[in-house]
C-alpha cells in the first residue's frame, strides 16, 4: 500500500545523537542521496527501489524547475507551478523502501559510511510498519549507507566582492522570486511619491541584474516583459522611467550560443531598451548605487558608479561548505576548486562508494540541468543493472541550448550531439522554447499548472501582488 502514513517530526531540542539505518535487516544495500534538485530527484525517479533502500535527506521538500525560475519574479508563471514537493515523487515508488528526511547534511563521514544530518523531520511514504527504527528527539542523527549520491548542487558565488550579500538579490531558489518582486512593488510605489526628475525617484525605478549568462538574460527579459505589457497601463509614467541594467564581464551575453545567435539577442534586448553594459565588472555594492568598471581598452578602463533600486546577482556558482569539507579530507581531491572531481563512473576520485552528479561535480561539463539529469540517469541504470565497478563510462549528449530574450522573442541552439537540428531567434523559436521547457518539466501537475498561467496571461495581466 502507498500514501503517506507517517509523518515524524523531531523534537527541535534535545541533542541525542543517533544512528540510523533503518532498513539493513532486509539483504538490500542502502542508497542515501543529498538533494532534491535535478540530480537527486532525477536519481529518485530512475533508481530502482526494489533491489535498494533509499533514503533521500535535502532540506528543501521540493524539487524546482529551474529554468522557468526567471518567469516567477514577476508573476508571468507562478511560484507554485514550478515547484514538486518531494513527497510526490516519493510516493511513486511503490515496490520498495524509500525514506525523505527534511534535514541538511552536514558531514560526510567517510571512513564510517554515515552522513550526519541536523534538523530534521522524517517521512517515510509507505507507513511507520516498514520503518523499524523510530526517530524521535533528535537534532542531529548520522544515517548509514553502502553507497552515497551527493546532488547537493552549489550556492551563488559572489567573488567575495564588498556589499553584494547585503544589498544584492539572488535568484537561486523559489523564495528569492517573492523577494525581489515584494522590493520593485515597495520601490515603484515609493517612486510614484516622488515628482519627475526627482534623482531618488530615478534611483528606485533602475533595475540592475548583474550576470549576461541565461537567467540574468531572461531575469531582465522577464522584468521588461512586466514593464511593457502591464505596468505601461497602470502607471505609464513611471513604466517610462524603469531602467534596466545588464552587466556582464565578458565582452559578450550567452556565451554558449554562436555568434549569430548572440548578437541578435543584444539587439532585442536594446531594443526593448535594456541597458547592455560588456567587458564590465562590478567592483563594489553600496546601499543605493554600485560602482562598475567597464574596459575600454587593453590597459584601460572607465569607474562609474549606478545608482540602483533593485539589484539581482546572477552571475554563478561555488561549491558549498558540505563539499569543500569532505574535499580537505581526501588527497585525491587537493586543491580542486570548483567541486568533487568524479571519475569517468561519475565516482568521487579517493573513496569507494560515494557518487557525485550534478552541480557539485566536476566532470568537465557546464552546471546544468540538462548534465545532472543525465548523470542521474546514467547512475541509476548502472546501479539497477548491478553494474557498478563494471559500467561503460557515462557519456554526455548535448541537446543544446535556449534563451528568452523578452518581447516574445527567444534564441534556441538545438542539438543531438553534434549534430545540429535547429537554430534561430524570434518568435517562433519563443513558440518552440515554450514547448521544450514544458517537455521537460518533470510531473504532470507541474506542466498542467505551467500551461495555465501561459494561457491566463494571454487573458489577463501577471499577478505582481505583494
Ligand atoms: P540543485 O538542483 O541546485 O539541487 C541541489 C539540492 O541539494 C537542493 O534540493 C538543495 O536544497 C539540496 N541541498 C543543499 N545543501 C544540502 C545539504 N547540505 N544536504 C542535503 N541537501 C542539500 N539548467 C539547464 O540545463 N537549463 C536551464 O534552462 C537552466 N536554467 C536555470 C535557471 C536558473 C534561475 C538557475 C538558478 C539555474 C538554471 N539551470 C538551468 C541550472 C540548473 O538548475 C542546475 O545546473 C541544476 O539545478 C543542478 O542540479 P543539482 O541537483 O546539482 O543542484
Ligand atoms: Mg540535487
Ligand atoms: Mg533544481
Ligand atoms: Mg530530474
Ligand atoms: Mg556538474
Amino acid at each position: 500500500s502507498s500514501g503517506i502514513s507517517s509523518f515524524k517530526t523531531a523534537a527541535k531540542k534535545s541533542t541525542t545523537q543517533a544512528t540510523l539505518s533503518s532498513y539493513s535487516n532486509n539483504g538490500k544495500k542502502n542508497v542515501v542521496i543529498l538533494g532534491s534538485g535535478w540530480g537527486g530527484i532525477s536519481f529518485l525517479q530512475h533508481i530502482d527501489e526494489s533491489k535498494y533502500n533509499v533514503t533521500l535527506i535535502s532540506p528543501r521538500p521540493h524539487f524546482l524547475f529551474t529554468p522557468l525560475l526567471p518567469s516567477t519574479p514577476v508573476g508571468t508563471v507562478d511560484e507554485k507551478s514550478i515547484i514538486e514537493p518531494v513527497v510526490n515523487f516519493a510516493v511513486k515508488k511503490t515496490k520498495g523502501n524509500v525514506s525523505y528526511y527534511e534535514a541538511q547534511a552536514t558531514k560526510i563521514n567517510h571512513a564510517e559510511n554515515t552522513v550526519t544530518i541536523k534538523s530534521f523531520s522524517h517521512v517515510n511514504p509507505f507507513g511507520a510498519s516498514k520503518n523499524p527504527e523510530s526517530i524521535k528527539k533528535n537534532d542531529s542523527a548520522d544515517i548509514k549507507y553502502d553507497y552515497l549520491i551527493s546532488a547537493v548542487g552549489a550556492e551563488p558565488n559572489t567573488f567575495g566582492i564588498p556589499g553584494v550579500e547585503k544589498h544584492g538579490m539572488f535568484l537561486k531558489e523559489i523564495e528569492h522570486s517573492p523577494k525581489i518582486r515584494k522590493q520593485f512593488i515597495e520601490n515603484i510605489e515609493r517612486a510614484n511619491l516622488l515628482p519627475k526628475g526627482d534623482p531618488e525617484r530615478k534611483r528606485l525605478l533602475t533595475l540592475v541584474v548583474v550576470g549576461g549568462g541565461p537567467t540574468g538574460v531572461e531575469t531582465a527579459g522577464e522584468l521588461q516583459d512586466y514593464v511593457d505589457q502591464d505596468l505601461k497601463k497602470y502607471l505609464p509614467s513611471i513604466a517610462e522611467e524603469v531602467q534596466i541594467h545588464l552587466i556582464e564581464a565578458l565582452p559578450v551575453i550567452l556565451n554558449m550560443f554562436e555568434s549569430k545567435l548572440t548578437s541578435y539577442a543584444q539587439k532585442v534586448l536594446e531594443q526593448t531598451s535594456i541597458k547592455l553594459h560588456l567587458k564590465t565588472a562590478v567592483s563594489e555594492v553600496k546601499e543605493t548605487y554600485l560602482v562598475a568598471k567597464t574596459k575600454v581598452s587593453d590597459t584601460e578602463s572607465k569607474l562609474e558608479e549606478i545608482p540602483y533600486g533593485t539589484l539581482i546577482w546572477a552571475t554563478g556558482n561555488k561549491p558549498r561548505s558540505i563539499v569543500t569539507d569532505l574535499i580537505k579530507e581526501i588527497p585525491e581531491q587537493e586543491g580542486s576548486r570548483r567541486g568533487l572531481l568524479v571519475d569517468e563512473h561519475l565516482k568521487v576520485k579517493g573513496l569507494n562508494n560515494v557518487y557525485a552528479i550534478g552541480d557539485n561535480a566536476v566532470a568537465g561539463l557546464a552546471p546544468t540541468a540538462q548534465v545532472a539529469h543525465q548523470e542521474a540517469e546514467y547512475l541509476t541504470k548502472v546501479f539497477n543493472k548491478n553494474q557498478i565497478g563494471s559500467a561503460k563510462p557515462f557519456k554526455y549528449l548535448h541537446y543544446g541550448a535556449l534563451a528568452y530574450l523578452g518581447a516574445e522573442k527567444a534564441i534556441a541552439n538545438i542539438t543531438y550531439g553534434k549534430r545540429q537540428l535547429y537554430t534561430g531567434g524570434g518568435l517562433i523559436t519563443f513558440y518552440i522554447w515554450r514547448l521544450l521547457y514544458l517537455s521537460m518539466i518533470i510531473s504532470w501537475r507541474s506542466r498542467f499548472k505551467v500551461m495555465s498561467d501561459w494561457f491566463k496571461l494571454a487573458l489577463f495581466k501577471r499577478d505582481f501582488f505583494k
